[in-house]
């Protein structure tokens, strides 16, 4: 048995092969059938001649029937692919229904039986690339000495405000999904020092963007005895590290699925970085109402990260538009040390900063943003026990491969998407 993909690459011209897989294609003439057939690593044209032994089992063949093909391989220019297997033995392992999904459906219908479109050729080399960042993404944190950690999803008390959280019975008991892990990942520098982890984020989003989901993955670092410089320098060499990782092993990927692949190798540290009151300034030209203290909307983020053409820092936020744990500057309380990524297209794909670690000041933010401390005992302990100066940032999978792959809706870069009205399979 091999791998189309092997075939594809040469491995086995003029010799006799097994394949296995799916019918992808098949049209049949009056001497010749021509199947398409896929696995996992591709797909390859196959010919059965009306006088080979098979001829039968083919005819019967419909699309989506699984089987095991024997013929001979051979290189062919006209073939997709260029290469050909003609067969000599099929046998059919299950033959399929009626297969739903064909060229004149829509975008509306393949959306809605995402449990069969996953077999397409597009979401196979989606899939493998996401697969490919994470590896990337670890291989970085493990390169820096981070170690992976897994915070709990099921939580008590919000982490990023009320309005995108899910709630749930836990029992008798109120609770919520994690909208990020960040307050965990605080617990655990106090052992481990440097973590982080890739986890499932959940966000009630109501609204219908190509950036949100209500639950994607959340790639999150958290460090002690760090300052937003070191932030900034992580996360930049993160991103040009899967980059770089993925500009060498994603080459075939990014070809099939017309992705521009040169935006990769244009990612390079340092990164460029501006202050949030610069971008408001160059933003004012185009969007006159914008104020210094309004937060960027998706809009401005896009029309600055064009301006830049690859990832770039917008730093020091106003305190008032940032979260109850983001430390500012002593001697500019109104600025908050933060920093979001951003990319062309997409704009924002990840927010970071410093954390309060002032017991007392930490409990005043909480207080102006309307959140009880005691709902926050053990996050509040952590700064009791042994505070420092700590950075961390978290950055959204699927944000970064919309980006990379040009997709043009971020319910294609997860396999099973879930937005306010999608959540089947
Ligand atoms: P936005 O303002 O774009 O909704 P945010 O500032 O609320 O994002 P953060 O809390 O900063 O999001 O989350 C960190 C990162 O997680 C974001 O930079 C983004 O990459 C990703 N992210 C946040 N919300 C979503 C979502 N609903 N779907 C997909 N990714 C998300
Ligand atoms: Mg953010």
């Amino acid at each position: 048995m091999v791998k189309i993909g092997q075939v594809l690459e040469g491995c086995c011209s003029d010799q006799k092969v097994t394949v296995r897989g799916w019918v992808y294609r098949k049209r049949e003439g009056k001497e010749l059938i021509f199947l398409i057939i896929r696995d996992s690593t591709g797909f390859i044209q196959c010919t059965v001649k009306k006088a080979s032994p098979c001829w039968n089992e083919a005819q019967k063949l419909t699309i989506e029937s699984s089987l095991t093909l024997e013929g001979t391989a051979r290189q062919d220019k006209r073939a997709p692919g260029g290469y050909e297997i003609s067969a000599e033995d099929i046998s059919i392992i299950g033959l399929a229904e009626t297969f739903p999904i064909s060229k004149d459906k829509s975008e509306e219908f393949i959306r809605d039986i995402r449990h069969l479109w996953l077999r397409s050729r597009k979401m196979n080399l989606v899939m493998k690339v996401r697969a490919e960042v994470l590896e990337a993404a670890r291989q970085y944190f493990r390169s820096q000495d981070y170690t992976e950690v897994s915070p709990p999803m099921f939580i008590s008390a919000a982490v990023e405000g009320g309005s995108t959280l899910f709630g749930l019975k836990y029992f008798d008991q109120d609770l919520y999904l994690t909208q990020s892990s960040q307050l965990y990942l605080e617990i655990l520098i106090y052992s481990l020092e440097k973590v982080y982890c890739i986890a499932p984020s959940f966000r009630a989003e109501k609204s219908r963007t190509i950036r949100h989901l209500t639950e994607y993955w959340h790639i999150e670092g958290e460090w002690p005895f760090a300052d937003m410089n070191d932030l900034m320098r992580f996360e930049e060499g993160l991103m040009e590290h899967v980059c770089k990782s993925i500009g060498e092993k994603c080459k075939k990927e990014f070809t099939e699925l017309g992705a521009d692949i040169s935006k990769l190798s244009a990612v390079k540290v340092p990164f460029p970085r501006i202050t949030y009151t610069e971008a408001i300034d160059r933003l004012k030209l185009k969007n006159p109402p914008l104020k210094w203290g309004d937060d960027l909307g998706y809009e401005d983020e896009k029309a600055l990260a064009d301006e830049f053409g690859k990832p770039f820092f917008v730093y020091d936020y106003p305190t008032a538009i940032k979260a109850f744990y983001c430390k500012n500057y002593r001697e500019k309380p109104e600025i908050a040390m933060s920093a979001d990524m951003m990319v062309p297209r997409i704009g924002e794909i990840s927010t970071g900063g410093a954390r309060e670690d002032d017991k007392d000041l930490l409990i005043k933010r909480m207080q102006e943003q309307g959140l009880k401390p005691e709902d926050y005992e053990w996050y509040l302990d952590l700064r009791r026990y042994g505070t420092m100066p700590h950075v961390g940032f978290g950055m959204g999978l699927e944000r970064l491969l919309v980006w990379m792959l040009d997709l043009d809706n971020i319910i294609d870069a997860i396999p099973f998407p879930r937005t306010t009205r999608r959540f089947y399979p």
